[in-house]
């Protein structure tokens, strides 16, 4: 895999100087950030001699999405082991686009662990090992030790596209889950000496609430990163948080994204989705300076058509009974077969 350098535009219709980093389209298949990972983690599975990539993740991740098109590219089979979530229009996009690229989804039973030594996800891996596959357990939100390069990489990315900017944005606003990618830009943003400073967009309970909540991060981040390293402080200060999702749960729609959204589908035919993209752009409105948005995915062209077979449809139900696997097929008694 080689990444293309995705492209920054100025948004026409904004009066306030502000450029949009269209992360999205990293790859035609399943466009998103986290593509970056698997480019870091695919050949660490190639080096390994796995053929099987095993993804813990909630049920609608883009992560999923992405890595079961790059699973579907170079013929390794991929399964997702997922936990429940609100059934948001991303999330069922990237369930079909998961789908669509042949992963296989099993759903996790009710207070089930889906860490990487949770006995359950142990025993899966063992199964498949049982049945004659080489596994590569991918632990939850992709979190691979060396997976910070991706994020270092695309903040060094950003600092170079933005010497070229006028007028300067101050601020990027990106969507934070667990926070590695707002830290991964601040990092490399650090390392390039740029002096943008990065706005991470709170859009679940577990993001840091602090600039200082990321210094776990930031130990991962220094242990993945072999060149020259930038001082923790230059890093923590250029990081801001900003929860934007007090009043809707992770995967809900709140006002303020859903509003950013439609600005979106107005000027770019382009929805974005509730629970990141839209939340980030949401709080970057509030912004009076020059700022640039980092489209870190969930986004889909409008009129959004739901495919003639909605693999959601199937599995989402299913979500709600333990243990029950979808794999793309169609539902007997409930149960998903290939
Ligand atoms: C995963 C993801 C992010 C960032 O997640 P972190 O856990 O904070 O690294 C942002 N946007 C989208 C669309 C994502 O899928």
């Amino acid at each position: 895999m080689s990444l293309p350098i995705t492209p920054i535009e100025r948004l026409a219709w904004r009066q306030t100087p502000t450029f949009i980093k269209w992360d999205d389209r990293l790859s035609a298949g399943a466009g998103c950030s986290k593509w970056r990972l698997l480019d870091v983690v695919l050949p660490l599975m190639a080096e390994a001699g796995a053929d099987t990539l095993v993804c813990l993740a909630s049920a609608g991740s883009s992560l999923v999405a992405a890595s079961a098109y790059a699973c579907h590219q170079a013929a390794y089979s991929c399964h997702a082991l997922v936990r429940r979530q609100v059934a948001s229009a991303g999330a069922r996009q990237a369930m079909n686009l998961g789908m669509t690229y042949g992963c296989h989804y099993h759903a996790a039973p009710d207070g089930v662990s889906l860490r990487s030594s949770s006995p359950w996800v142990l025993r899966f891996v063992d199964d498949l090992r049982a049945q004659g596959a080489r596994p590569f357990l991918l632990p939850f939100g992709g979190t691979h030790p060396l997976a910070p390069r991706a994020y270092i990489a695309a903040g060094l990315e950003l600092a170079s596209q933005v010497r070229q900017l006028e007028p300067k944005p101050k601020r990027v606003y990106v969507a934070a889950a667990t926070g590695r990618l707002a830290l991964g830009l601040a990092f490399g943003l650090a390392l390039a000496k740029s002096p943008l400073q990065v706005v991470a967009v709170g859009v679940s309970a577990d993001t840091p609430a602090s600039a200082e909540a990321f210094e776990t991060l930031l130990d991962e981040a220094f242990a993945a990163w072999t060149g020259d390293a930038p001082a923790v402080t230059a890093v923590l200060e250029r990081l801001h948080v900003v929860n934007s999702s007090t009043s809707a749960a992770y995967g809900e729609a709140s006002d303020a994204a859903q509003h950013a959204s439609a600005l979106f589908v107005q000027h770019h035919n382009v929805a974005l989705d509730q629970t990141y993209a839209g939340r980030a752009f949401a709080a970057l409105l509030a912004d009076p300076e020059p700022a640039l948005f980092w489209c870190s995915g969930g986004t889909w062209q409008t009129p959004f058509t739901r495919p003639e077979r909605d693999f959601a449809d199937f599995l989402l139900p299913a979500m709600a009974e333990p243990a029950l696997s979808a794999s793309g097929g169609q539902i007997e008694n409930h149960v998903l077969v290939c």
